[in-house]
């Protein structure tokens, strides 16, 4: 079944076309069904969850509260039918997002995003990875440049999903997202928590201080494939205007959210 969808989508690569639109008006390539990378995202969010403990006290509702009035003001028709978001111990300031609607948020992150504008950075960026289908992206290239069509078509099923989905090595995160996709990313995530009502302008600062919590280490994880932190403020800035003319909007129309502070 899995195969003969893997196959069929190949063939129309090669021979019609399995373009697709981002949000932002870019052209991807999205070779597999979006319902099967969804069950994977799926798979991959039960296996980690099981691993990981989830912080249910404030932390919890804190960050609840921001996604919910970013769920609450999506584009209609955008996304999946359900999100699940939630805080998980984990001492490193990252944050991950799986197809499917699933987005995890560290506790060490809650350190480093100050405020409620902060968070609904890293929650509208991982959002907008979802929003935006690039695990089908990232995977359909993937398939396509490094497996080879030989390869794909002799391995079956599930399996080779999963295989280039990533999934299975530690709790199933994705293969990383490409730089283009992470810019994209920050811009679309801009978006959606302005027309929450977020203030935009608080990006700035969070990317920076991402930036300083890798300090000279090791950068987290998600961080590493992430524009450098000079070219990213750039880009946001390119969209302020806009994003803040948005938050306006929201403000206007009643969306004003006051999720607390992180300490409160
Ligand atoms: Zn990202």
């Amino acid at each position: 079944m899995m195969r003969k969808t893997v196959l069929s989508a190949l063939t129309l690569s090669l021979g019609l076309s399995a373009c697709t639109t981002s949000p932002l008006g870019r052209s991807q390539l999205s070779l597999f069904d979006s319902s099967e990378i969804d069950q994977q995202g799926q798979k991959a969010f039960e296996e980690y969850r099981q691993s990981h403990k989830q912080a249910t006290g404030r932390d919890g509702q804190y960050v609840s509260c921001i996604a919910n009035a970013i769920i609450d003001t999506l584009p209609e028709g955008q996304g999946p039918s359900k999100w699940t978001v939630g805080v998980y111990q984990d001492d490193e300031p990252n944050a991950f997002a799986l197809p499917g609607g699933y987005v995890v948020i560290n506790t060490g992150l809650m350190s480093v995003a100050k405020n409620q504008d902060q968070i609904a950075t890293v929650v509208g960026h991982e959002m907008a990875h979802v929003l935006a289908n690039h695990a089908n992206e990232r995977t359909s290239t993937q398939s396509l440049t490094s497996t080879g069509l030989g390869v794909v078509q002799s391995v079956t099923g599930n399996n080779m999903l999963a295989q280039l989905l990533g999934a299975g090595a530690q709790y199933g995160v994705l293969l990383p997202y490409s730089r283009r996709q992470e810019s994209e990313a920050d811009l679309l995530g801009l978006d959606l928590m302005a027309r929450a009502g977020f203030d935009p302008k608080a990006s700035i600062a969070l990317w920076q201080n991402m930036a300083s919590a890798a300090g000279g280490g090791k950068p987290p994880e998600w961080a590493s494939t992430h524009p450098n932190d000079g070219e990213r403020s750039k880009a946001l800035e390119g969209r302020m205007q806009s994003a803040v003319k948005l938050s306006e909007q929201a403000h206007a129309a009643g969306h004003t959210p006051s999720c607390g502070s992180i300490n409160s």
